[in-house]
């Protein structure tokens, strides 16, 4: 390999060089929080500047801060592949065409098993080479659309996914995934249901929540269950598609409004939210759970509206909260600010005139609520009549990110507040449901062994 700083920019890069080591050096790194002894890996393309990462004797890797680094002495040097040996992947013309849009974000990256190190992965050959199954779903073809971790996907990628979808869609394709990173995958289903309407084929988010390189990682499973779902389900929406149970068993799909990442680190992250997910599905089936799903159909006809105001904000409220928060989106020009209340949808009184004066602004308010369960009910309380009446709607149980994307949507098509008021309350892609299921709490969401475990320890 000829860069022997491969991925390493800034700092890090700085770092290696004046240290005198290089890419697969066995390394001895001291630090100002002790001293680790590993391997030194690549980086992919999205990573930062700031970190080195080192693959540990144990097999696990470590990021290892720049700044925190007093010094590093190579004790030996393991060279190892890099490039995946690229397969071909296989045509076979009696399986569906399913397109592959990389945005980024952990799923993006692989593991060279040689040596255990992630680095990015996304053509064809290069999928197959790590998933083969994939070859016996469909055929694959891939597009890279972006290469950046979720917190950095907003207005301007969430229109150019959307674009590309319709794109393939008029192209024909029967199934579209979309790999993305997890923290914000439920942010950009949300809008994807809402830019993208009509669809005649399956639209499925997967991301990964481990890595490549850890054999926990649920890179595989995902991806082969979304190709399913995307080449074979009749289920016609943007989905997210991530671990049902916390063990390797099967997946849920989740319709895109109702949808959210709900664990900084279990693989089991996505829930649905006031509902029931749509379907489970494994390498053998997909059993749907409901039945209330929009169908897949043969034409290729799809309507996409990439209308977006950015100038959009959420305020969580929280005890104490001061107006000038609200003063300050008035003043910086904002036109639609979406309220996480508490309970039924609640702020303190103090907000009241910098509310007031947003409503004479035409700033566009809606409430949602901060439990993410359940209904806003503004008429139970005082304070939920007092803020209605300074202008701000109760937006049902919209959750509060889909109603921030959908009111970016709709005042992105218009300035007109009554048409900006029908558009956030008519439920368009399931983002406001009649009621929420009894058993949707907490219930269809993929077992958890571990607390089942733990209670039948104690109910004997
Ligand atoms: N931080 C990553 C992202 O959202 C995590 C992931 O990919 O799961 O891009």
């Amino acid at each position: 390999m000829s860069d022997i700083y491969k991925g390493y920019r800034g700092a890090a890069l700085a770092l290696l060089k004046a240290q005198g080591v290089r890419v697969w050096s066995d390394a001895e790194v001291t630090t100002t929080r002790g001293s680790f002894t590993g391997i030194i890996l690549p980086r992919s393309e999205t990573s930062d500047d700031k970190h080195i990462v080192l693959k540990l004797r144990n097999g696990y890797n470590v990021g290892i801060t720049v700044d925190t680094v007093t010094a590093i002495k190579e004790i030996g040097y393991k060279e190892a592949h890099y490039k995946i040996p690229e397969k071909e992947f296989p045509y076979d013309p009696g399986k569906p065409r399913v397109k592959l849009f990389g945005t980024g974000g952990t799923i993006a990256s692989r593991l060279d098993y040689r040596t255990g190190a992630v680095i990015p992965a996304f053509t064809p050959g290069e999928l197959y080479g790590s998933v083969p199954e994939l070859a016996d779903i469909c055929n694959l073809e891939t597009e890279k659309l972006y290469g950046v971790f979720s917190e950095n996907m907003g207005p301007e990628q969430w229109v150019g996914t959307a674009t590309a979808i319709g794109r393939e869609i008029r192209k024909g394709v029967q199934g579209i995934i979309i790999g993305h990173g997890t923290d914000t995958m439920h942010h950009t289903a949300a809008i994807l249901s809402f830019m993208v309407q009509n669809t005649p084929v399956p639209i499925v988010m997967v991301g990964s929540q481990r890595s490549s390189d850890r054999p926990s990682s649920d890179a595989a499973l995902n991806l082969i269950d979304a190709a399913k779902t995307a080449a074979e389900s009749d289920i016609a929406e943007v989905m997210v598609c991530m671990f049902g149970p916390t063990s390797d068993q099967y997946d849920l799909l989740h319709r895109g409004t109702r949808v959210r990442k709900m664990h900084s680190s279990y693989r089991s992250t996505f829930r649905t939210i006031g509902d029931i997910p749509i379907a489970m599905v494994s390498r053998e089936k997909i059993i749907t759970l409901r039945d209330d799903y929009k169908r897949r159909r043969s034409d290729n006809d799809v309507t996409i509206n990439t209308a977006f105001e950015e100038k959009v904000s959420i305020v969580y409220y929280y005890p104490n909260m001061k107006p000038d928060i609200i003063e300050a989106l008035i003043d910086n020009g904002y036109r639609g600010i979406i309220i996480a209340g508490t309970g039924l949808g609640h702020v303190n009184k103090p907000l009241y005139p910098a509310l007031r004066r947003a409503h004479d602004k035409g700033v566009a308010m809606y409430m949602t609520v901060q439990t993410l369960w359940g209904y806003v009910q503004m008429f139970v309380y005082d304070t939920g009549r007092d803020i209605m009446e300074l202008g701000v709607f109760p937006a049902a149980n919209m959750l509060p990110e889909v109603a921030y994307v959908k009111l970016g949507w709709a005042l992105g098509q218009t300035n007109d507040l009554a048409k900006v008021k029908d558009i956030m309350l008519t439920p368009i892609a399931g983002e406001i449901t009649e009621r929420e299921p009894h058993n949707g709490y907490l219930i269809y969401q993929g077992g958890i062994p571990e607390v089942e475990r733990f209670v039948s320890s104690f109910w004997k």
